[in-house]
Parts: C-alpha cells; structure tokens; sequence
C-alpha cells in the first residue's frame, strides 16, 4: 500500500471520529423539518417547534400584501402568482394540511371556505369566475405545510390541472 493511500486512510478515521462526537454532542439540529431540539435544563432535550412560513406572515414577521384578516383566517398574496388574481387564504390556527383537520375544525373550515368567497368578490373575481385549489400532500402539489387555499382567477383557468 502507498505511504500515500496510508495518510488518507488515516486523516478519514480522524474526521469519521471528531464528526460522529460532534454530532453527538450537539442537541439543537433539526430532528425533522420545523423542529428543533433545545437542551431544556439539566438533561431533558426540549421539543421547540418553529414557525411555518406563513405563520411568519401571520405574525408579521415577514411582509405580505395582505387583503383579509379576521379573528381566525388571513388572506395576502401570493408571492409567485399562478394567474392575475392569486391569493391564499389560511386559517390562524396551524392544521397542516386538510387531511390533518378534525371534526372540531368544522366552524373552521366553513369560515375559511365562505370568506375566500368573499375575497375573491372583494377582489372582483366574482364576476368573470374564479377557482379554489387546496393542494394536499406530496402528490396533491403542497409546498407549505400550513392548510391553504388558493384563489385564483383573472383568467381563463384550463381543466383538468396538470
Ligand atoms: P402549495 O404549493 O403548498 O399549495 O402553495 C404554497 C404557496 O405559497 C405557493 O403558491 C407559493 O408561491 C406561496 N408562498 C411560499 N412562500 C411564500 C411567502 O413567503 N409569501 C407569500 N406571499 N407566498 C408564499
């Protein structure tokens, strides 16, 4: 073997080593998207939940051009606008996705759906037309993981999606 080959070998079992006692050491990586552990205390690992994108908007955190808001929902723009007029509408309260709401999201879910109505009159659409999209999923197109609905319109809207 190569004296060449023997150094390698060697500085790789030094790097495997001080990598694997930093990664046990260190308690604040990410344990799956949106969630942070944090040493609470003496031993016990906290379980820290971060915000979601649009609970960022929701707490203005990070701007929007926001168009609704009431007690539980709030509706801005979309930041890459798939037709003339895209805007979502959320619920304050974080459900995932659709697939994750309950019988006690009941109320929650009617508001939502009758004041995207309303934004969409709000905004004109109500004339011409307008779709409502909730993309639930991997293979339903959802990107945040925050249950939106969009409201599209402005355009003539092709069918079936692709
Ligand atoms: P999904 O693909 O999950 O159904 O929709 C997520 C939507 O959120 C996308 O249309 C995307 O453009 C929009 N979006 C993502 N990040 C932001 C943001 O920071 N601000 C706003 N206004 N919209 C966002």
């Amino acid at each position: 073997m190569s004296s060449l080959r023997l150094e390698f070998g060697a500085e790789r079992r030094r790097y495997t080593k001080s990598r694997r006692r930093a990664l046990a050491a260190k308690v604040d990586r990410p344990a799956r998207p949106g969630a942070f552990l944090q040493q609470g205390g003496a031993a016990t690992p906290k379980l820290i939940m971060s915000k979601n994108i649009f609970e960022k908007i929701i707490a203005r955190e990070i701007p929007a051009e926001i168009v609704f808001e009431d007690e539980t929902v709030l509706a801005f723009r979309d930041i890459n606008p798939k037709a003339p007029a895209h805007v979502l509408i959320v619920p304050k309260k974080n459900i995932p996705r659709l697939s994750e709401a309950g019988a006690a999201d009941e109320k929650l879910l009617g508001h939502l759906l009758l004041q995207a109505g309303a934004v969409a009159r709000q905004l004109g659409l109500d004339k011409t037309g307008y779709r409502l999209v909730i993309n639930n999923g991997r293979d339903g197109g959802e990107t945040v993981a925050h249950l939106h609905c969009h409201i599209l319109g402005g355009r003539p809207l092709a069918w079936p999606p692709g």
